[in-house]
């Protein structure tokens, strides 16, 4: 195991690249595996004959009532206090199964295994998990630290080129905020990155994880740095909500409206503007705001969970690798 790159952070090992016939050796007898319908088709022969708890994929399955169902599915598989759930699947799954092992008989030990690009750069890393209610999005949930994370970039393989690139969006976004070498490297190397050379995929998802560990390590209960990583989200999570867009696109035009905010106030240059806009393009993503609603944006982003008062804390870039959290009083 000690070959690969592995990242440590909060006592929780992260494996990069590790291929996912080596998770036998890091679980028990007594795992309970959690994944998704679409994950369970493509790469449900890697299971082998383990308990497999299987929810259909999508965002609604993070309820309440859902997670009471996985509850009762769990107790027909005969889990106790001894079991440990290991979660293979996207963010949904990590989410579902982080939040669930957190409660179940008032906590069991878990891991992830996770199978998309934004889970394995993101809802992998960090220890938030949870479920939504309605329309409020990780409205119920812990931190709770996975007693590891095991990253295969084989997976990524059978991924949809748009949940491909919802994830490249969070990569993006981590060089912005935190590594122009990092920025650099993508642009040079985004052709290889989309046909999924796995080298390259390697190379991505650590520099990811590592920008992830170390500022969630810093700020584990985002009392400060750990705000960073919601570059591109203030908006992103309105634009999502409102255009009904996948999070990664929905990010991308978030970071593309705080690069924008950031213009304004001179803080970033023209330059670096449209060198983030065109990488974002050539990865896919969506980079034209013109048609976005801004007023209701502007009313959504006032009502998010996380405000305080009339400012805003927004993430702004004073150059690609460089961010600053900024108070902003939004006018209407
Ligand atoms: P996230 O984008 O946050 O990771 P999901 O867990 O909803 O969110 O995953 C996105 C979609 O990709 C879901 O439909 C899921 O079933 C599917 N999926 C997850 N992993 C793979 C994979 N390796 N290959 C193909 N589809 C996958
Ligand atoms: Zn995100």
């Amino acid at each position: 195991l000690n070959i690969l790159p592995t990242i440590t952070y909060d006592q929780t090992p992260v494996h990069v690249g590790l291929a996912f016939d080596s998770v036998w050796n890091l679980v028990d007898e007594r795992t309970i595996i959690i994944t998704d319908s679409n994950v369970m088709a493509y790469w449900g022969h890697l299971l082998a004959d383990r308990p497999t708890l299987v929810v259909p994929s999508g965002e609604d399955q993070k309820s309440l009532s859902n997670l009471e169902d996985m509850v009762f599915r769990l107790l027909a598989f005969g889990a106790d206090r001894g079991s440990f759930l290991l979660g293979v699947g996207g963010g949904v799954i990590c989410d579902l199964t982080g939040f669930l092992a957190s409660v179940f008989m008032r906590g069991i030990p878990f891991a992830f295994v996770p199978t998309t690009l934004l889970a394995q750069v993101d809802a992998s890393i960090g220890g938030k998990n949870g479920v939504n209610c309605g329309p409020f999005k990780n409205m119920v949930g812990t931190f709770n630290q996975p007693q590891f994370v095991l990253t295969d970039p084989q997976f990524l393989s059978t991924l949809p080129d748009m949940e491909f690139a919802n994830g490249l969006a969070e990569c993006i976004k981590h060089a912005c905020i935190c590594s122009a070498a990092y920025f650099d490297w993508i642009e040079t190397n985004l052709e290889g990155i989309l046909q999924r050379d796995r080298a390259l995929l390697e190379v991505l998802i650590l520099e990811s994880v590592r920008i992830k560990c170390d500022i969630v390590s810093r700020d584990p209960l985002e009392k400060g740095e750990r705000k960073l990583l919601n570059f591109g989200h203030t908006y992103g999570h309105a634009i999502e909500k409102l255009n009904g867009l996948a999070h990664g696109q929905a990010v991308s035009l978030g970071m593309v409206m705080a690069n924008e905010l950031a213009l304004k106030r001179k803080m970033l240059d023209p330059s670096a503007e449209q060198r983030v806009i065109r990488l974002l393009d050539k990865a896919g993503l969506p980079t034209d705001t013109g048609l976005l609603d801004r007023e209701r944006l502007l009313a959504l982003v006032r009502n998010d969970k996380k405000k305080r008062e009339d400012q805003i804390a927004f993430i702004l870039l004073n150059s690609i690798g460089q961010a600053v959290i900024e108070k902003i009083v939004l006018h209407d």
